[in-house]
């Protein structure tokens, strides 16, 4: 077993850091404010390659291991978790399934400006009545000559109204299940894509989110990922590589809450000392620090599974879990180390708290993850001991 970092994932994890805590931080709290999205910083990002991480060099891209793809989100996270999202759903949920279920065509007209970074990415599977039963979607596709022709309504899409690209998931036949589901790349700068307003979030702020409704959009025949009926699959393999995005995503937005809260325990002092030196608070900081470690080498070691090949579903869907709700737990405390100042908005840990909120939610609530965990488990063959 070794537990070293390689020299790439040392040095994408200096090169954003810095980049993270000189450039994203400082305007964090005034954009989660204004609700402004960072074309500024998407612009260097893409400079320094951070929009086109999983896409091979020939495309365009920087292609980094999954381990310093992750580090990477991390240390954005750590600045701002609305950054560190933008940037995983361009990368992990837009422009992976393209390298790995697109045809080389395909790859060649859209991967190259979007690992570029000269438009953005996002995908499209969730509708008004259609979340984490995601077979149950009722956009349709229907062939026309050379096209595919797609109606219906998707919600919740991150990116929408700003990015160009999205894999979207629509159905021939409502009655086929997931067997009768397509994965295509659309264009969203057609008349066929009405983007609503943008949804009022709770957290997340400068990241944009907002409903879609598809009229008679027009994809090309060779948009199409994997095979016609397979999107379901495709979907389900972009989302165990991407969710440990989102569980990097949490070990950031995590950590950011346990430094906060560690320099700010350090200088209270209540009843004649600091408060991390009342048990209570030292203990609870003790048990932050731990179980971040623990989620951090959850999520490394299903990255370095994956690397490997073979069925990540468990591993990923372990990780996700685990992450999201220990960095859920870990903000929660980090407001009660600040008292009433963590509910202030002059003090970070407050836009932690709601930016961490959605972690446990999206791209699989924690009940699905457990559902996939649980699916896994009933497969596995397992000995136990004689009484
Ligand atoms: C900020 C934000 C950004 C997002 N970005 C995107 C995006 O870019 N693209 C996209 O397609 N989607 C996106 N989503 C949607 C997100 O993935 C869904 O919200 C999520 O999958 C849950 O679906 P739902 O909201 O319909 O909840 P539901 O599926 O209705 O679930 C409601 C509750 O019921 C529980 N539940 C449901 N079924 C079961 C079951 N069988 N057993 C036990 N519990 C169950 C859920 O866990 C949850 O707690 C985004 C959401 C948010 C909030």
């Amino acid at each position: 077993m070794d537990f070293r970092f390689t020299d790439q994932q040392r040095m994408i994890r200096q090169m954003v850091r810095e980049f993270a805590r000189e450039r994203v931080a400082p305007g964090a709290r005034q954009r989660d404010e204004t609700g402004q999205f960072p074309w500024d910083l998407f612009r260097q990002m893409a400079e320094l390659g951070l929009l086109g991480m999983v896409t091979p060099e020939a495309y365009g891209g920087s292609q980094l291991d999954l381990l310093s793809y992750l580090i990477a989100i991390e240390e954005l996270a750590w600045a701002d978790a609305s950054v560190a999202v933008g940037v995983s759903v361009h990368n992990s949920v837009c422009q992976w399934p393209i390298v790995h279920f697109g045809s080389d065509e395909l790859k060649q007209r859209v991967l190259p400006p979007l690992a570029r970074g000269e438009v953005l990415g996002g995908i499209m599977l969730t509708e008004p009545d259609a979340g984490s039963d995601l077979a149950s979607l009722s956009t349709t596709y229907k062939r026309v000559g050379n096209e595919f022709v797609l109606s219906g309504s998707k919600m919740w899409i991150t990116n929408a109204g700003i990015a160009k690209y999205f894999v979207v998931l629509a159905t021939k036949d409502k009655s086929l299940g997931h067997r009768g589901i397509t994965a295509f790349v659309l264009d969203a700068e057609q008349e066929g894509v009405q983007v609503d307003p943008p949804e009022k979030k709770m957290g997340l702020r400068s990241s944009v989110t907002a409903g879609v409704t598809l009229e008679e959009a027009r994809v090309p025949a060779g948009n199409l990922l994997g095979e016609e009926g397979q999107g379901f699959k495709v979907a389900l393999a972009t989302l165990d590589h991407s969710r440990l995005g989102i569980a990097a995503q949490a070990l950031g937005i995590a950590q950011a809450a346990l430094d906060a809260s560690l320099q700010y325990a350090k200088e209270r002092v209540q009843f004649g000392k600091p408060i991390i030196q009342h048990q209570a608070i030292g203990f609870r900081l003790a048990d932050m620090d731990t179980e971040l470690e623990a989620a951090r080498w959850l999520t490394y070691r299903a990255a370095w599974l994956a690397e490997q090949g073979g069925q990540v579903s468990r591993t990923s869907a372990q990780a996700k879990l685990f992450a999201t709700e220990t960095a859920n737990r870990i903000c929660n405390f980090a407001v009660q180390v600040f008292g009433g100042y963590g509910y202030s908005r002059e003090y970070v840990v407050e836009r932690l708290y709601r930016d961490v909120r959605v972690t446990t939610v999206y791209e699989g609530t924690s009940e699905v993850q457990r559902m996939v965990i649980a699916r896994a488990l009933e497969r596995l063959s397992t000995t136990a001991p004689e009484a």
